[in-house]
Protein backbone atom coordinates (compact mmCIF):
# COMPACT_ATOMS: atom_id res chain seq x y z
CA UNK A 1 0.00 0.00 0.00
CA UNK A 2 1.63 3.42 -0.98
CA UNK A 3 0.89 6.70 0.49
CA UNK A 4 1.53 9.70 -1.51
CA UNK A 5 2.53 11.70 1.08
CA UNK A 6 3.79 10.66 4.64
CA UNK A 7 0.82 12.04 6.93
CA UNK A 8 -1.34 10.46 9.56
CA UNK A 9 -4.66 8.81 10.49
CA UNK A 10 -6.80 10.16 13.30
CA UNK A 11 -8.85 7.80 14.62
CA UNK A 12 -12.17 8.76 16.63
CA UNK A 13 -13.97 6.01 19.55
CA UNK A 14 -16.75 8.77 21.21
CA UNK A 15 -18.84 6.74 23.76
CA UNK A 16 -21.45 8.69 25.79
CA UNK A 17 -19.76 10.64 27.96
CA UNK A 18 -15.88 10.20 26.81
CA UNK A 19 -14.03 10.25 23.58
CA UNK A 20 -11.36 8.22 23.06
CA UNK A 21 -8.85 9.08 20.13
CA UNK A 22 -5.47 7.65 18.41
CA UNK A 23 -3.33 9.41 16.07
CA UNK A 24 -1.71 6.09 13.18
CA UNK A 25 0.77 7.03 11.20
CA UNK A 26 -0.83 5.97 7.81
CA UNK A 27 0.51 2.57 6.22
CA UNK A 28 -0.52 -0.86 5.31
CA UNK A 29 0.34 -1.33 8.65
CA UNK A 30 -0.41 1.67 10.33
CA UNK A 31 1.69 2.40 13.43
CA UNK A 32 0.85 4.23 16.85
CA UNK A 33 1.72 8.11 17.47
CA UNK A 34 0.10 9.23 20.37
CA UNK A 35 -3.25 8.01 22.04
CA UNK A 36 -5.72 9.40 24.45
CA UNK A 37 -9.18 9.78 26.06
CA UNK A 38 -11.43 12.57 27.35
CA UNK A 39 -13.28 11.34 30.48
CA UNK A 40 -16.51 12.87 32.39
CA UNK A 41 -17.42 14.71 29.43
CA UNK A 42 -20.88 17.16 30.81
CA UNK A 43 -19.13 17.47 34.29
CA UNK A 44 -17.42 19.95 35.85
CA UNK A 45 -13.91 18.26 36.01
CA UNK A 46 -13.48 16.98 32.91
CA UNK A 47 -10.19 14.48 32.79
CA UNK A 48 -8.17 14.51 29.47
CA UNK A 49 -5.02 12.43 29.28
CA UNK A 50 -2.80 11.16 26.31
CA UNK A 51 0.53 9.66 25.87
CA UNK A 52 3.00 10.04 23.56
CA UNK A 53 4.63 6.48 22.24
CA UNK A 54 8.17 8.44 20.88
CA UNK A 55 8.83 10.10 24.57
CA UNK A 56 6.62 7.30 26.75
CA UNK A 57 5.46 10.13 28.40
CA UNK A 58 1.62 10.55 29.67
CA UNK A 59 -0.06 13.91 30.13
CA UNK A 60 -3.06 14.96 32.28
CA UNK A 61 -5.34 17.71 32.53
CA UNK A 62 -8.40 18.56 34.46
CA UNK A 63 -10.53 20.91 31.99
CA UNK A 64 -14.33 21.85 31.57
CA UNK A 65 -15.54 19.58 29.21
CA UNK A 66 -19.40 21.15 28.64
CA UNK A 67 -20.09 18.67 26.05
CA UNK A 68 -17.68 16.36 22.85
CA UNK A 69 -17.85 19.67 20.88
CA UNK A 70 -15.55 20.90 23.45
CA UNK A 71 -12.88 17.96 22.64
CA UNK A 72 -12.28 19.09 19.16
CA UNK A 73 -9.91 22.21 19.65
CA UNK A 74 -7.82 20.53 21.93
CA UNK A 75 -7.73 17.38 20.15
CA UNK A 76 -7.11 19.32 16.75
CA UNK A 77 -4.18 21.57 18.26
CA UNK A 78 -2.35 18.26 19.65
CA UNK A 79 -2.87 16.78 15.96
CA UNK A 80 -1.18 19.48 14.30
CA UNK A 81 1.77 19.15 16.66
CA UNK A 82 2.47 15.85 16.49
CA UNK A 83 1.58 14.68 12.85
CA UNK A 84 4.96 16.16 12.14
CA UNK A 85 5.69 16.67 8.51
CA UNK A 86 2.85 14.43 7.60
CA UNK A 87 -0.78 15.90 7.00
CA UNK A 88 -3.73 14.78 8.68
CA UNK A 89 -5.12 12.17 6.22
CA UNK A 90 -8.91 11.24 6.93
CA UNK A 91 -10.66 10.63 10.28
CA UNK A 92 -11.90 7.27 10.85
CA UNK A 93 -14.73 6.76 13.29
CA UNK A 94 -15.81 4.10 15.22
CA UNK A 95 -19.98 4.35 14.96
CA UNK A 96 -21.61 1.59 17.34
CA UNK A 97 -24.96 1.15 15.05
CA UNK A 98 -25.33 0.83 11.65
CA UNK A 99 -28.84 0.11 11.32
CA UNK A 100 -29.36 -2.73 8.51
CA UNK A 101 -28.18 -0.50 5.69
CA UNK A 102 -24.73 0.81 7.08
CA UNK A 103 -22.89 -2.53 6.64
CA UNK A 104 -19.48 -1.78 5.50
CA UNK A 105 -16.71 0.75 6.50
CA UNK A 106 -17.82 4.06 4.25
CA UNK A 107 -16.96 7.83 3.56
CA UNK A 108 -18.95 9.98 5.40
CA UNK A 109 -20.95 11.85 3.62
CA UNK A 110 -24.09 13.47 3.47
CA UNK A 111 -26.47 10.60 2.54
CA UNK A 112 -24.19 8.54 5.00
CA UNK A 113 -25.25 11.06 7.84
CA UNK A 114 -29.06 11.23 6.87
CA UNK A 115 -29.09 7.09 6.89
CA UNK A 116 -27.46 7.40 10.47
CA UNK A 117 -29.70 9.87 11.20
CA UNK A 118 -32.81 6.90 11.04
CA UNK A 119 -30.16 4.88 13.02
CA UNK A 120 -31.04 7.26 16.70
CA UNK A 121 -33.27 5.49 18.38
CA UNK A 122 -31.30 1.98 17.68
CA UNK A 123 -28.86 3.04 20.08
CA UNK A 124 -29.61 6.98 21.70
CA UNK A 125 -27.24 6.90 23.93
CA UNK A 126 -24.39 6.63 20.90
CA UNK A 127 -25.74 7.32 17.95
CA UNK A 128 -26.44 11.22 18.19
CA UNK A 129 -23.12 11.74 19.55
CA UNK A 130 -21.43 10.10 16.86
CA UNK A 131 -23.74 12.50 14.42
CA UNK A 132 -22.85 15.73 16.24
CA UNK A 133 -18.91 14.70 16.37
CA UNK A 134 -18.75 13.63 12.28
CA UNK A 135 -20.80 16.74 11.60
CA UNK A 136 -18.23 19.00 14.29
CA UNK A 137 -15.20 17.54 12.90
CA UNK A 138 -16.86 18.60 8.91
CA UNK A 139 -17.04 21.79 10.02
CA UNK A 140 -13.60 22.62 11.21
CA UNK A 141 -11.60 20.47 9.20
CA UNK A 142 -13.70 20.62 6.12
CA UNK A 143 -10.83 18.89 3.43
CA UNK A 144 -10.13 15.82 5.78
CA UNK A 145 -11.70 12.79 4.74
CA UNK A 146 -14.07 11.24 7.03
CA UNK A 147 -14.28 6.98 7.41
CA UNK A 148 -17.37 5.47 9.55
CA UNK A 149 -16.63 2.10 10.51
CA UNK A 150 -19.61 0.10 11.98
CA UNK A 151 -19.83 -2.41 15.06
CA UNK A 152 -22.65 -4.17 13.50
CA UNK A 153 -21.57 -4.43 10.52
CA UNK A 154 -19.54 -7.94 11.26
CA UNK A 155 -22.68 -9.26 11.61
CA UNK A 156 -24.63 -8.34 9.21
CA UNK A 157 -25.07 -11.31 6.94
CA UNK A 158 -26.37 -13.91 9.66
CA UNK A 159 -28.66 -15.96 8.84
CA UNK A 160 -32.40 -15.60 9.04
CA UNK A 161 -32.75 -17.73 12.35
CA UNK A 162 -30.01 -15.50 13.52
CA UNK A 163 -31.31 -12.17 13.39
CA UNK A 164 -34.77 -12.36 13.60
CA UNK A 165 -36.84 -11.52 16.72
CA UNK A 166 -39.81 -13.69 17.70
CA UNK A 167 -41.95 -10.48 17.99
CA UNK A 168 -44.88 -9.42 15.56
CA UNK A 169 -43.35 -9.28 11.88
CA UNK A 170 -44.09 -5.63 11.49
CA UNK A 171 -41.76 -4.84 13.75
CA UNK A 172 -38.37 -6.28 11.64
CA UNK A 173 -39.77 -3.96 8.61
CA UNK A 174 -38.31 -0.91 10.91
CA UNK A 175 -35.59 -2.09 11.64
CA UNK A 176 -35.96 -4.72 15.20
CA UNK A 177 -33.58 -7.34 14.67
CA UNK A 178 -30.46 -8.63 16.62
CA UNK A 179 -27.78 -7.04 14.98
CA UNK A 180 -24.82 -7.73 17.42
CA UNK A 181 -21.99 -5.56 18.46
CA UNK A 182 -17.97 -5.52 19.04
CA UNK A 183 -17.72 -6.10 15.56
CA UNK A 184 -14.93 -4.12 15.03
CA UNK A 185 -12.96 -6.09 17.66
CA UNK A 186 -14.00 -9.02 16.20
CA UNK A 187 -13.04 -7.80 12.33
CA UNK A 188 -9.50 -7.71 14.21
CA UNK A 189 -9.51 -10.91 15.68
CA UNK A 190 -10.02 -12.81 12.74
CA UNK A 191 -7.51 -10.65 10.90
CA UNK A 192 -5.26 -11.66 13.71
CA UNK A 193 -5.89 -15.34 13.57
CA UNK A 194 -5.17 -15.09 9.86
CA UNK A 195 -1.44 -13.87 10.74
CA UNK A 196 -0.65 -15.76 13.15
CA UNK A 197 -2.46 -19.25 12.75
CA UNK A 198 -2.59 -21.85 10.06
CA UNK A 199 -4.54 -20.92 7.15
CA UNK A 200 -7.28 -23.20 7.78
CA UNK A 201 -8.07 -21.84 11.17
CA UNK A 202 -9.40 -18.83 10.43
CA UNK A 203 -12.07 -20.83 7.92
CA UNK A 204 -13.00 -23.26 10.60
CA UNK A 205 -15.69 -23.03 13.22
CA UNK A 206 -14.42 -20.24 16.05
CA UNK A 207 -15.93 -18.85 18.79
CA UNK A 208 -14.47 -15.39 19.75
CA UNK A 209 -15.08 -14.34 23.25
CA UNK A 210 -14.44 -10.41 23.93
CA UNK A 211 -14.73 -9.98 27.58
CA UNK A 212 -14.18 -6.84 28.74
CA UNK A 213 -16.98 -4.49 30.77
CA UNK A 214 -18.69 -4.95 27.80
CA UNK A 215 -18.95 -8.61 26.72
CA UNK A 216 -20.00 -10.68 24.09
CA UNK A 217 -19.54 -13.44 21.93
CA UNK A 218 -19.83 -14.38 18.43
CA UNK A 219 -19.91 -17.87 16.79
CA UNK A 220 -17.42 -17.45 12.98
CA UNK A 221 -17.96 -20.20 10.51
CA UNK A 222 -15.77 -19.80 6.98
CA UNK A 223 -15.03 -16.38 7.82
CA UNK A 224 -18.65 -15.29 8.41
CA UNK A 225 -20.39 -14.33 11.80
CA UNK A 226 -23.07 -16.71 12.13
CA UNK A 227 -24.77 -16.11 15.47
CA UNK A 228 -23.99 -13.45 18.51
CA UNK A 229 -24.69 -13.32 22.29
CA UNK A 230 -25.42 -9.61 22.12
CA UNK A 231 -28.82 -8.57 20.08
CA UNK A 232 -30.65 -5.36 19.52
CA UNK A 233 -29.01 -3.35 21.95
CA UNK A 234 -25.75 -4.17 23.68
CA UNK A 235 -27.09 -5.00 26.89
CA UNK A 236 -27.98 -9.02 25.68
CA UNK A 237 -26.21 -11.88 25.58
CA UNK A 238 -23.45 -12.61 28.08
CA UNK A 239 -23.66 -11.15 32.20
CA UNK A 240 -21.38 -8.06 32.06
CA UNK A 241 -19.98 -5.31 34.23
CA UNK A 242 -23.42 -3.68 34.65
CA UNK A 243 -25.40 -4.89 32.39
CA UNK A 244 -27.52 -7.97 32.71
CA UNK A 245 -27.10 -10.28 29.63
CA UNK A 246 -30.34 -12.08 28.87
CA UNK A 247 -33.25 -11.41 30.80
CA UNK A 248 -36.69 -12.70 30.84
CA UNK A 249 -38.83 -10.28 29.09
CA UNK A 250 -42.04 -10.44 31.50
CA UNK A 251 -39.39 -8.90 33.89
CA UNK A 252 -40.58 -5.37 32.47
CA UNK A 253 -43.89 -5.44 33.69
CA UNK A 254 -43.57 -7.08 36.62
CA UNK A 255 -41.28 -4.53 38.22
CA UNK A 256 -43.53 -1.77 36.63
CA UNK A 257 -46.23 -3.15 38.46
CA UNK A 258 -44.68 -4.18 42.16
CA UNK A 259 -42.10 -1.63 42.19
CA UNK A 260 -43.98 1.36 39.45
CA UNK A 261 -40.36 1.40 38.00
CA UNK A 262 -40.29 3.68 34.72
CA UNK A 263 -38.88 2.99 31.69
CA UNK A 264 -36.12 5.24 32.13
CA UNK A 265 -35.25 3.99 35.62
CA UNK A 266 -35.26 -0.17 34.01
CA UNK A 267 -33.57 1.49 31.32
CA UNK A 268 -30.46 2.92 34.42
CA UNK A 269 -30.70 -0.54 35.73
CA UNK A 270 -29.92 -2.88 32.88
CA UNK A 271 -27.01 -0.35 31.53
CA UNK A 272 -25.62 0.51 34.95
CA UNK A 273 -26.78 -1.14 37.64
CA UNK A 274 -26.91 -5.02 36.80
CA UNK A 275 -24.16 -7.64 35.74
CA UNK A 276 -21.45 -7.96 38.18
CA UNK A 277 -21.99 -4.97 40.01
CA UNK A 278 -25.57 -5.69 40.70
CA UNK A 279 -25.30 -9.56 41.70
CA UNK A 280 -21.76 -8.46 44.56
CA UNK A 281 -23.40 -5.35 45.15
CA UNK A 282 -20.00 -3.76 45.44
CA UNK A 283 -17.78 -3.84 42.36
CA UNK A 284 -18.38 -4.13 38.45
CA UNK A 285 -14.93 -4.98 38.14
CA UNK A 286 -13.40 -8.58 37.94
CA UNK A 287 -10.13 -7.67 40.11
CA UNK A 288 -12.02 -6.46 43.02
CA UNK A 289 -14.08 -9.56 42.73
CA UNK A 290 -11.72 -11.86 42.44
CA UNK A 291 -10.17 -10.32 45.67
CA UNK A 292 -13.05 -10.56 48.08
CA UNK A 293 -14.42 -13.66 46.49
CA UNK A 294 -13.56 -15.75 49.31
CA UNK A 295 -14.39 -13.57 52.35
CA UNK A 296 -18.07 -11.90 50.15
CA UNK A 297 -19.82 -14.60 48.85
CA UNK A 298 -21.22 -12.03 46.83
CA UNK A 299 -18.51 -11.17 44.97
CA UNK A 300 -18.15 -15.47 44.72
CA UNK A 301 -21.66 -15.54 43.30
CA UNK A 302 -21.06 -12.47 40.68
CA UNK A 303 -18.16 -14.61 39.37
CA UNK A 304 -20.13 -17.98 39.12
CA UNK A 305 -22.39 -16.71 37.19
CA UNK A 306 -20.76 -14.90 34.64
CA UNK A 307 -18.30 -17.96 34.19
CA UNK A 308 -21.27 -20.16 34.42
CA UNK A 309 -23.21 -17.67 31.84
CA UNK A 310 -20.07 -17.34 29.42
CA UNK A 311 -19.50 -21.03 29.50
CA UNK A 312 -23.29 -22.23 28.47
CA UNK A 313 -23.47 -19.20 25.72
CA UNK A 314 -20.13 -21.38 24.33
CA UNK A 315 -22.02 -24.65 24.11
CA UNK A 316 -25.00 -22.70 22.35
CA UNK A 317 -23.09 -21.06 19.73
CA UNK A 318 -20.62 -24.04 19.12
CA UNK A 319 -24.33 -26.15 18.65
CA UNK A 320 -24.95 -23.19 16.12
CA UNK A 321 -21.85 -24.35 14.03
CA UNK A 322 -22.20 -27.94 14.43
CA UNK A 323 -18.31 -27.96 16.46
CA UNK A 324 -15.84 -26.16 17.57
CA UNK A 325 -12.50 -25.66 16.19
CA UNK A 326 -10.84 -22.03 17.81
CA UNK A 327 -12.03 -20.48 20.71
CA UNK A 328 -10.61 -16.81 21.33
CA UNK A 329 -10.20 -15.09 24.28
CA UNK A 330 -9.99 -11.56 24.20
CA UNK A 331 -10.62 -8.09 26.02
CA UNK A 332 -9.63 -6.94 29.28
CA UNK A 333 -10.70 -10.13 31.61
CA UNK A 334 -10.42 -12.41 28.57
CA UNK A 335 -6.77 -11.44 27.88
CA UNK A 336 -5.64 -11.04 31.04
CA UNK A 337 -7.07 -13.54 33.83
CA UNK A 338 -6.01 -17.14 33.65
CA UNK A 339 -8.19 -17.75 36.71
CA UNK A 340 -11.74 -16.13 34.55
CA UNK A 341 -10.67 -18.55 31.59
CA UNK A 342 -10.13 -21.69 33.67
CA UNK A 343 -13.54 -21.07 34.90
CA UNK A 344 -15.53 -20.60 31.90
CA UNK A 345 -13.97 -23.72 30.05
CA UNK A 346 -14.10 -25.99 33.04
CA UNK A 347 -16.41 -29.08 32.08
CA UNK A 348 -16.33 -28.16 28.49
CA UNK A 349 -14.00 -31.39 28.55
CA UNK A 350 -16.85 -33.01 26.56
CA UNK A 351 -16.40 -30.45 23.72
CA UNK A 352 -12.82 -31.04 23.29
CA UNK A 353 -11.57 -27.74 25.16
CA UNK A 354 -8.83 -28.59 27.90
CA UNK A 355 -6.57 -25.95 28.98
CA UNK A 356 -2.80 -26.19 29.45
CA UNK A 357 -2.24 -24.61 33.20
CA UNK A 358 1.11 -23.17 32.47
CA UNK A 359 0.19 -21.52 29.25
CA UNK A 360 -3.02 -20.32 30.71
CA UNK A 361 -1.06 -18.46 33.81
CA UNK A 362 1.18 -17.21 31.26
CA UNK A 363 -1.11 -15.75 29.18
CA UNK A 364 0.30 -17.55 25.78
CA UNK A 365 -1.29 -17.22 22.72
CA UNK A 366 -2.77 -21.00 22.62
CA UNK A 367 -3.31 -21.94 25.62
CA UNK A 368 -4.99 -25.18 25.18
CA UNK A 369 -3.58 -28.66 25.91
CA UNK A 370 -1.38 -29.91 23.21
CA UNK A 371 -4.09 -32.99 23.18
CA UNK A 372 -7.05 -31.18 23.04
CA UNK A 373 -9.26 -30.99 19.61
CA UNK A 374 -10.23 -27.30 20.14
CA UNK A 375 -7.21 -24.98 20.01
CA UNK A 376 -7.56 -21.76 22.88
CA UNK A 377 -5.91 -18.69 21.95
CA UNK A 378 -5.74 -15.65 23.67
CA UNK A 379 -5.36 -12.73 21.35
CA UNK A 380 -5.54 -8.91 22.60
CA UNK A 381 -7.70 -6.89 20.36
CA UNK A 382 -7.17 -3.50 19.38
CA UNK A 383 -9.98 -1.39 17.80
CA UNK A 384 -8.25 1.36 17.21
CA UNK A 385 -6.12 -0.16 15.13
CA UNK A 386 -8.32 -1.73 13.44
CA UNK A 387 -10.49 1.39 11.81
CA UNK A 388 -6.52 2.83 11.59
CA UNK A 389 -6.17 -0.26 9.15
CA UNK A 390 -9.67 0.19 7.50
CA UNK A 391 -9.52 3.95 7.22
CA UNK A 392 -6.13 3.46 5.21
CA UNK A 393 -7.50 0.89 3.25
CA UNK A 394 -10.11 3.38 2.21
CA UNK A 395 -7.79 6.18 1.26
CA UNK A 396 -5.58 3.82 -0.69
CA UNK A 397 -8.55 2.32 -2.80
CA UNK A 398 -10.24 5.57 -3.03
CA UNK A 399 -6.64 7.10 -4.91
CA UNK A 400 -6.90 4.11 -7.13
CA UNK A 401 -10.02 4.92 -8.75
P1 LIG B 1 -13.93 -2.09 28.16
O1 LIG B 1 -15.07 -2.95 27.70
O2 LIG B 1 -14.37 -0.91 28.99
O3 LIG B 1 -12.93 -1.76 27.07
P2 LIG B 1 -11.81 -3.77 29.18
O4 LIG B 1 -11.68 -4.61 27.95
O5 LIG B 1 -10.69 -2.85 29.53
O6 LIG B 1 -13.17 -3.01 29.24
O7 LIG B 1 -12.02 -4.81 30.41
C1 LIG B 1 -12.21 -4.38 31.71
C2 LIG B 1 -12.34 -5.60 32.61
O8 LIG B 1 -11.13 -6.35 32.51
C3 LIG B 1 -12.53 -5.27 34.09
O9 LIG B 1 -13.55 -6.10 34.65
C4 LIG B 1 -11.20 -5.63 34.69
O10 LIG B 1 -11.34 -6.10 36.01
C5 LIG B 1 -10.77 -6.79 33.80
N1 LIG B 1 -9.33 -7.02 33.93
C6 LIG B 1 -8.31 -6.28 33.47
N2 LIG B 1 -7.12 -6.83 33.86
C7 LIG B 1 -7.42 -7.94 34.58
C8 LIG B 1 -6.65 -8.95 35.25
N3 LIG B 1 -5.33 -8.90 35.26
N4 LIG B 1 -7.33 -9.93 35.88
C9 LIG B 1 -8.67 -9.97 35.90
N5 LIG B 1 -9.45 -9.07 35.27
C10 LIG B 1 -8.83 -8.07 34.62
Amino acid sequence: MLFSSPGCVLIINAGSSSLKFALYRAAAEPTLVLAGKFDRVHLADGHFSWHDVATGQTHRRVLQLPDHAACLPILTELVETHAGSGELLAIGHRVVHGGPRLVEPARVTPALLAELERCRNFAPLHVPVQLMILEAFGRVLPRVPQVACFDTAFHAHMPAVAHILPIPRRFYEQGVRRYGFHGLSYTYLMEELRRIADPDAASGRIVLAHLGNGASMAAVSGGQSVDTTMGFTPAAGLVMSTRPGDLDPGLVSYLHDVEGMSFDEFHRMINGQSGLLGISETSSDVRDLLLHEETDPRAAEALAVFCYQARKWIGALAAAMEGLDTLVFSGGIGENSPVIRTRVCEGLEFMGIALDPARNVANAPVISADHARVTVRVIPTDEEKLIARQTCRMLCDESKL
